[in-house]
């Protein structure tokens, strides 16, 4: 579980230990600065510490480089306070991304700014270890231009199944027969920093919880629609992840059990009619087997459905038919009101989102007293933004170690990759 920028916070402690107790005000003053920046007075009166008793975190803060001070807030009287930022300037994380049809590797600030992104898009035919040479060889020009910076480390992404804490990506289904890649291991051995290895569903999460539609709201889910289905979850503040760190399958979740095998040996399963591809197959009329640029047929299916036709007018109700069942079945269980779509299927959002939440509303248990809202992500790039900002959930929370370990690992790292000479 992770501590993020919805969470209501800890108030900062006073107590007997004076190192944990230093640890956990300079984790929650860091939570506090990166919901947008925040005032003294406003970290002083949301952790109840004094001004005297905060003065010495955000020094320290200050002196580490990992906020700070900006612009000032105009207010109506008096001097405008100073406000305390992350500096993304300094402290940053190289995000890789590696899904079915292409890689990215970025340099990305705490504060979740992207300072540089590459691309390869798979032409066919690459091996697994063509793609890890190729994220090496980016991560290696990275650290080649970067100077004085502290790098929390690599926050790898990448479809499950995956071996969250053994950081090996296992055998996700259409990964071009890519499996059991210890991609962690790889890249720790070769670079020496932190490397983390998640379902690149999370970093959708996070980004999400941070600069979309979940910021400031505790309880939401958010379901991935593309060629699969899979789902986050934020709970209480926090991102939820079950006991082997697998994000959860949705897509398996039986809608009706008189329906066709799926390949997980359950029947009827919500990717067999929810995903975007099943979508276009009903709308175009093709064949279960086609295979085609995805993206753009949901735009023809779209189009169609401008001029009337019948078989995408069925396709769209059939969307809203079965993924509102899901989400009925989900807010059931969570009894939570708010759900965030995101990647392809957000090209439909004019579609979807009235119909869609009107099937749902009808059929939730705890209607009236709640009601469903339905968003589709605007957040651009967010599983290489969310690794980031993830990455720097887990230093605030401990996991990385103290930070004059991690400086002295960042550093070691950018004198060995500095160009000679
Ligand atoms: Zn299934």
């Amino acid at each position: 579980m992770i501590r993020a920028g919805a969470t209501p916070v800890n108030p900062l402690i006073q107590g007997s230990n004076p190192a944990s107790i230093k640890q956990t005000n300079l984790a929650t003053a860091l939570r506090i600065i990166r919901r947008g920046g925040a005032s003294r007075a406003d970290i002083s009166r949301q952790s109840h510490l004094s001004r005297g008793g905060l003065t010495p975190i955000i020094n320290e803060l200050l002196s580490q480089r990992l906020i700070v001070e900006c612009e000032s807030v105009e207010t109506d009287s008096g001097r405008p306070p100073v406000l305390l930022r992350l500096n993304g300037r300094y402290a940053k994380v190289i995000s890789v991304l590696w899904i079915r049809d292409q890689v990215a590797v970025a340099l990305v600030g705490i504060d979740g700014g992207v300072q540089y992104h590459w691309q390869h898009a798979f032409q066919g035919g690459e091996r697994a270890q063509d793609v890890i040479d190729m994220i090496v060889a980016e991560i290696g020009r990275i650290l080649a231009r970067e100077r004085d910076c502290l790098l929390l480390g690599i926050m790898a992404q990448a479809p499950g199944p995956l071996d969250a804490r053994g950081g090996v990506i296992l055998n996700p289904s259409n990964f071009n027969g890519w499996q059991n890649i210890p991609l962690a291991d790889i890249l720790t051995e070769r670079f020496g920093l932190n490397v983390f290895l998640e379902n690149n569903l999370v970093g959708c999460t996070v980004a999400e919880q941070h600069f979309g539609y979940g910021r400031d709201i505790p309880d939401f889910i958010y379901i991935v629609v593309d060629e699969g289905i899979g789902a986050g979850f934020v709970l209480g503040g926090q991102l939820y992840q079950g006991k082997s760190r697998q994000i959860s399958e949705v897509g398996h979740i039986s809608l009706d059990i008189h329906g066709e095998k799926c390949s997980c040996g359950n029947t009827g399963c919500a990717e067999m009619y929810v995903t975007v591809p099943a979508m276009c197959r009903l709308g175009l009329c093709l064949p279960a087997t086609e295979t085609r640029d995805w993206d753009a047929s949901l735009l023809e299916v779209l189009r169609r459905l401008e001029h009337g036709d019948a078989a995408c007018r069925r396709a769209l109700e059939r969307e809203v038919e079965y993924l509102g069942s899901l989400i009925v079945t989900l807010i059931n269980i969570f009894d939570i009101d708010t759900v965030i779509l995101g990647s392809s299927i957000t090209a439909a959002r004019e579609q979807l989102q009235a119909p869609l939440t009107r099937y749902v509303s009808e059929r939730i248990s705890a209607r009236p007293m709640l009601e469903p809202h339905i968003y589709f992500s605007r957040v651009q790039r967010s599983s290489i933004i969310g690794g980031a900002l993830r990455m720097f959930d887990l230093y605030i929370d401990g996991h990385l170690g103290t930070y004059a370990q991690l400086l002295e690992r960042s550093e070691t790292t950018l004198r060995a990759f500095a160009p000679q000479g």
